[in-house]
């Protein structure tokens, strides 16, 4: 076996500058997803780089298919159902701003490969593709069928991987290298909200006229404004310095009006604990204020500033497995009379999203407000103790010395709608990629090593007994 290990890491070393180079022939195409046009659901460039990478695998010898340029899928034997799948997505999220290297192209610079999509998720994408080519090479035979599915739309709701799915069945065992080692097997359930309601308006004492805070349901918001009368810029002075260091409240006057501005500090809905949240914030300092306003006291009480974990919306709960729930209020709109509200809330894997709705919409139904349900997602988990997670993590141990476990998150990675698939890489505890921000890179030795570690897993589940 040592001897199979160190052919394939010889020849994944000897491939580097064609790996590096395939790479650029991805990343140079900007694959964001686009107008649906005939034939290209997603648009353009996402159908040009899943054609472009079908054509290097093409090239290569291997099998491929295009499921009508939603997924193309490469195998190394023809006409077997893969044991294994390794799903990798070829569509990026825009460049955006503030980049040192041309983000459409490959820069190299200190062992490090420049560029949107090198570690989210071309560059993983042709690791395992290299893996492929490295048992197709050295002559390794194997007993079962291994399958690369490349997916074009991870980055905006992953339909791609459902229009596959009503074609095919996915492997029985199956990892994304889109997100990081050692394992990732527990994903919390996810429910994107939208509580609204009408406003009955005080008749005397503060009015408020506007409140704006947050631009992403799945953020905690970092700002939000409000527009208010009949009170002084003293008194909310007064009351906002109550609310702690952890956000800066300001006060403009312009006439009778006052406006307010709160700053706090923005963090993935996943792990609200590291924000601070302008929009619960301003609902505690309006309440503090306002003798009225029932349902904005309500929201204020229901989503307290400095809570995270939903205790106040009766729905905070733990397990051993996933961790604790999260609730983070992260949208507000209000033109006086109307309150419109998003909340993103992760839930672990001993609840389910009936449990936590039926809860919330009877609450919500007591403060005159209502509840609805936009986006719901149960909780996914494999279990630790399954043969293939034990297969993953021993690779990883085996190639980096460090010991393998698995992790729990918040996050929703591209397997969270499977039945058995869990996330393995690419990213190394330790290394900072910049993934969906500028100068995003991945070392060229990672890059290696992640070819290195899909055609070990590859060889040590598919594999034939060699020796
Ligand atoms: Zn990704």
């Amino acid at each position: 076996m040592n001897d199979i290990k160190n052919a394939v890491s010889r020849y994944i070393d000897s491939q580097r500058d064609k790996m590096t180079e395939d790479l650029r022939t991805l990343v140079k195409i900007p694959s964001v997803i686009g107008e649906t046009k005939l034939g290209m659901p997603f648009g353009e460039e996402p159908a040009k780089v899943l054609s472009a990478a079908l054509n290097i695998c093409r090239n290569a010898g291997l099998f491929i298919r295009n499921f009508d340029n939603y997924v193309g899928t490469v195998d190394l034997d023809w006409g077997a159902e893969p044991a294994l799948g390794i799903l990798c997505h070829l569509d990026i999220v825009p460049a955006g701003s503030g980049w040192t290297y041309p983000p459409f192209d490959i820069t190299e610079d200190a062992g490090r490969l420049y560029g949107r999509g090198t570690i989210d998720n071309k560059g993983p994408a042709i690791a395992a593709l290299y893996a492929l080519k490295a048992i197709q090479a050295l002559n390794i035979r194997l007993s079962e069928n291994v399958r690369l599915i490349f997916g074009t739309n991870e980055e905006n709701g992953s339909c791609d991987l459902a229009y596959y799915r009503s074609k095919e069945e996915l492997p029985p065992m199956l990892f994304t290298p889109d997100c990081s080692y050692p394992v990732i097997n527990t994903e919390k359930g996810v429910l994107r909200l939208g509580i609204d309601g009408n406003v009955s308006v005080p008749s005397s004492g503060m009015i408020i006229h506007k409140i704006e805070g947050g631009n992403a349901v799945n953020a905690v918001p970092d700002f939000c404004g409000a527009l208010v009368s009949g009170v002084s810029p003293e008194e909310i002075m007064n009351c906002a310095a109550k609310l702690g260091s952890d956000i800066s409240a300001e006060v403009h006057p312009s006439y009778n009006l006052q406006r307010i501005i709160i700053k706090g500090r923005g963090a993935h809905a996943s792990l609200p604990e590291n924000g601070s949240n302008a929009v619960t914030a301003m609902l505690k300092l309006l309440s503090s204020l306002s003798g009225g306003y029932a349902e904005i006291k309500a929201l204020s009480r229901l989503y307290p500033f400095g809570e995270t974990d939903g205790y106040s919306l009766d729905i905070s709960c733990a397990d051993d497995i996933s961790g604790g729930l999260t609730a983070v209020l992260s949208m507000i709109e209000f033109d006086g009379f109307r309150i419109e509200a998003k909340s993103d809330v992760r839930f672990p894997v001993c609840r389910t999203s009936e449990e936590i709705i039926n809860t919330l919409y009877l609450l919500c139904g007591d403060n005159n407000l209502r509840l609805s349900v936009h986006y719901s997602s149960e909780p996914h988990h494999v279990p630790e103790s399954s043969e293939f997670i034990r297969t993953l993590l021993s690779v990883y141990e085996d190639f980096t010395g460090k010991s393998g476990y698995c992790i729990s998150t918040g996050g929703s990675s591209y397997v969270h709608n499977t039945e058995n698939g869990v996330a393995f890489g690419a990213e190394f505890p330790g290394y900072e990629n910049n993934a969906h921000g500028p100068d995003e890179s991945i070392s060229v030795e990672n890059l290696l090593l992640n070819a290195k570690i899909f055609a070990n897993t590859i060889i040590r589940i598919c594999g034939k007994e060699q020796d």
